[in-house]
This record gives structure tokens, sequence and C-alpha cells, in this order.
């Protein structure tokens, strides 16, 4: 399998520490409202990534985490916390607000097939192992104390621009440097491990230095590690994570135990609409829920990402999610006799040529080109297992033999047809319609489908 690093910027051959387990984190959500359909994008693109590793025969560890610790609402740790806000609006406790769109996630991440990680680990449940992490960064020299917070210290971190190939001249604080530093920080770039002095947070624990609560990054160091060791294998996100958020991921964990953190950095490119990006207020913010009220499956979405490389920008329109609920109707509409591919060895090949394009940094817009120029059932059925676009089940539930009250139905509406009672034929069809059937006019007479999407 190759892979693009964000590491290194090229594609590289996956070669896992551990054959028998692949240790993979990915960032999860920030629990204080629905997630956005961009939000979904990036949980799709960990998902098929699990399955394709799944599909070459790997185990698994994949870990998420719940960020339910309330935050800034910018990267420099400025501005209202996010929780708290949510709580306000909906006059609801910080942990309330929290359960309630954490569940409403795994309820959208369940209607687009995505698989649940192994470990889903919330923050507010690994405070002391945050806490351990800043001590042994206290302990290295990494960081340093306060009136209101612990600091990362990135100066004592040469590798610092790294990931993102920062560029740091200019950035120096003081006299000549072109950025102001606010409050304590000794360097632009230092971030809080925790915070102290804000009474009025409402989430707060005890710790060393005085009551208080995390800074955003150091959750996903301190619980990564506890769930796949000092050095795994993956780490995935959006790339908005790459300046700031894995950054900081890296200076910490390395900072703390001198090891390399991770192996393969994968992060996806964002979801866009109308050339803006998808953001959680606003006309732009789009749920999954809007797109099934407007008539949409989920699995239309799904396959709308999958026609997508995980690394361009994906542009979201009504008539792009159209077309692809029209095209996976096709799919679920292939025909199971007849399979083109019947001959083994013609099977074969071709599904050594769905996998070579999957296994080159998961090409899934290559894949499903393939698989559509098949047209094979058995092979759609074989890649559904990385898909996940339910076609075993959906195309089944097409081909069922029709309850007989369909039958006299279609029958009625044929010879009202014969008769020309256009009154009559439109009201069956439109009853067939409420039952749940796509209904069509053929030369023979009436064609009905059992509605699979
Ligand atoms: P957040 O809850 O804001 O931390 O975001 C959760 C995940 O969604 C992160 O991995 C983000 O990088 C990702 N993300 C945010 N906005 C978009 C978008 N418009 N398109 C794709 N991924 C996004
Ligand atoms: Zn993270």
């Amino acid at each position: 399998m190759q892979l693009f690093n964000t590491l290194t910027r090229s594609k590289e051959e996956f070669m896992p520490l551990d054959p028998a387990r692949v240790g993979m984190y990915c960032c999860g959500p920030t629990v204080y409202n629905f997630v956005h359909i961009g939000n979904l994008r990036a949980y799709i693109f960990d998902d098929v990534l699990r399955r394709t590793l799944r599909f070459n025969g790997y185990n698994l560890l994949h870990v998420m985490n719940i960020t339910d610790v309330g935050h800034l609402e910018s990267d420099a740790d400025e501005g209202e916390d996010k929780m708290e806000k949510g709580a306000t609006r909906e006059g609801l406790t910080v942990w309330e607000i929290a359960r309630k769109y954490e569940d409403a996630f795994f309820h959208d991440a369940k209607r687009l097939n995505i698989e649940r990680p192994e470990v889903v680990c919330r923050a507010t449940e690994h405070i002391p192992e945050m806490i351990a992490m800043i001590e042994r960064l206290l302990e290295r020299g990494m960081a340093y104390i306060t009136p209101n917070a612990v600091y990362f210290d990135t100066s004592k971190f040469p590798n610092y621009a790294a990931l993102a190939r920062l560029d740091l001249s200019g950035m120096q604080a003081g006299a000549g440097g072109r950025v102001q530093l606010t409050g304590e920080k000794r360097h632009p770039n230092d971030f809080a491990l925790w915070f102290t002095n804000k009474p009025r947070h409402i989430m707060q624990w005890d710790s060393p230095w005085g009551r208080g609560y995390p800074g955003w990054h150091i959750e996903c160091s301190a619980m990564s590690m506890k769930y796949l060791g000092e050095t795994f294998d993956i780490h995935c996100g959006g790339v908005d994570h790459i300046p700031v958020h894995h950054t900081n991921e890296i200076a910490q964990s390395e900072g703390a135990t001198g090891k390399q953190f991770v192996r393969y950095w994968l992060h996806n490119e964002f979801l866009i609409i109308d050339k803006g990006k998808m953001s959680k207020s606003g006309e732009n913010f789009l749920t999954l829920q809007v797109l099934i009220d407007r008539g949409y499956d989920p699995l239309s979405y799904r396959y709308l990402c999958l026609q997508a490389h995980y690394r361009s920008e994906l542009m979201f329109s009504w008539e792009n999610l159209d077309a692809a609920q029209q095209g996976l109707r096709r799919v679920y509409s292939t025909s199971a006799e007849n399979d083109p591919l019947t001959d083994d060895a013609r099977y074969a090949d071709a599904k050594a040529e769905a996998l070579e394009a999957l296994n080159d940094d998961l090409g899934t817009p290559q894949l499903v080109g393939i698989l559509n120029r098949y047209g094979s059932m058995r092979l759609w059925k074989e890649f559904d297992a990385v898909l996940g676009l339910d076609v075993a089940r959906r195309s089944r539930r097409a081909e069922e033999e029709l309850p007989e009250e369909v039958k006299r139905l279609v029958e009625e509406r044929n010879a009202a047809r014969r008769a020309r009672d256009w009154q009559q034929s439109d009201a069956i069809r439109n009853q067939l319609i409420e039952m749940g059937y796509d209904v069509g006019d053929s030369p023979a007479g009436t064609t009905v489908r059992r509605k699979v999407l």
C-alpha cells in the first residue's frame, strides 16, 4: 500500500511497526454542536482508510478521541469557550451538551456506515494521563510555569517547524520581531498545556499547578500514547490541523519521550461550498439531517465523497449530490445475473486492477470508476468491504419478489391505461410510490421496483 505522508510530502510504501497490529489515531469531534458534512468527510476518510487496511489483511487498533473539554474558539487560545457557549445557547449543562452531541455524532456516523473505532476515548476521562505528560515535559525542561498557565517551550524543540514546514523567521518576540506577545508566553508559538486561574471556567480539575483545565492539544498526545504506545503507525485529521494542532501534538509527544511519535501523517482536504469553507456557524452549516430532509440517502453523500480523492478539495452542491444519488441507484441496480466476470481468471484480473487503484494512496475515485466500468455485482460486493455502500443488502432488496398486492395494483394500472383512464392510472401510481416503489412506464406496461434510495 502506498500512502501519502505529510511528513515527507510524498507517497511511501506503508510498513507497519508490527504487522500483527496497525496502530491508528484519528482526531475526533469537538462535541458542542452537530458536526457538519465537512467534518463527516473527514470521518468517511478515516473509515475508508481503516477498511482498506483490513482489506489488505492487517489487524487494526483504531483510536478516536472525543473532545468534550471546553476550548477557546481560536487556535491562539483566545475567544469564548465553545462548550460553554453551547450550554448557554441550549440551557443545558456543559456535560449534557457534550453527551448530546457525542450521541448525535455516532448517530450520523452509523447512517453513513462509518464503523466505530476500536477505542473511543473522552478527554474528560483522561485528565490524569494529561497531567502526567505535562509533568514529564516539565522534568525534561520542555515547559515552563507562569501564573496563568503551563506553556510548552517551543524553543526547546528544534523540529517544531518540520510537519507544517513553517517559516519561523520573523516570528521572534520582542525587539525586531513582528509578533507582539500577549500575556506571559515567551515565544509566539508556545502554547498552553494547562490553564490555571480561570475561575469562571466551568470544567475544572485539580493539578500540581492549581485548579484548571488542559489545553486543547495535550489530550491527543496523552490518549494516543496511552492506547497505541509512544511510537505508532498512522495519525489522521483534516488539513487544517497541520500547522497548529498536529504540530503541537508532535512537539509535546516527542518532547516528552525523545522518540518519534507518528510514522505516517495523513490529512484529508476540505469539503467546500461556494468556494468557502464549511463552518459550524452561518449559512454554510449543512448537517447530514438537512440532506436527509431534502430527500437524500446518507449513502449518496458517502458515494459523493468516495468519488473525490481525499487529498483534493471537494465542492459540495445539490447538483453533485443529485448526480451521486443517481449513480448509486445505478450501482444498486447492477444485475447479479449475467455478471460479466463469472470467469474466475477474468475476475481475479479485475480484482487485482481494482485493488491496485485503491492501494495507490486510497484511489477511491479510480476504484469506483473501475467497478462501474466492469459492471460486475460480484466485484461491487467484494469491494463494498472498503466502500461501505451496503451494496449486497440494497441490491437484494431491489430484486425481491413483489408482494401480491403490488402485482394486483400493477395489473389494475395497466387496465386503466388501456382504458385511457389517466386519472385512475395516476392515482395507482401515487399509491405505489407511497408504498415505496419506483414506478415507470415501458411499452410492455407499468414497471415497478422497490425503491432502495
Ligand atoms: P473539529 O470538530 O472542528 O475539530 O473537526 C473535526 C474534523 O473535521 C477535523 O479532522 C477537521 O480537520 C475536519 N474538518 C473540519 N472542517 C472540514 C471540512 N470543511 N471538510 C473536511 N474536513 C473538515
Ligand atoms: Zn487531535
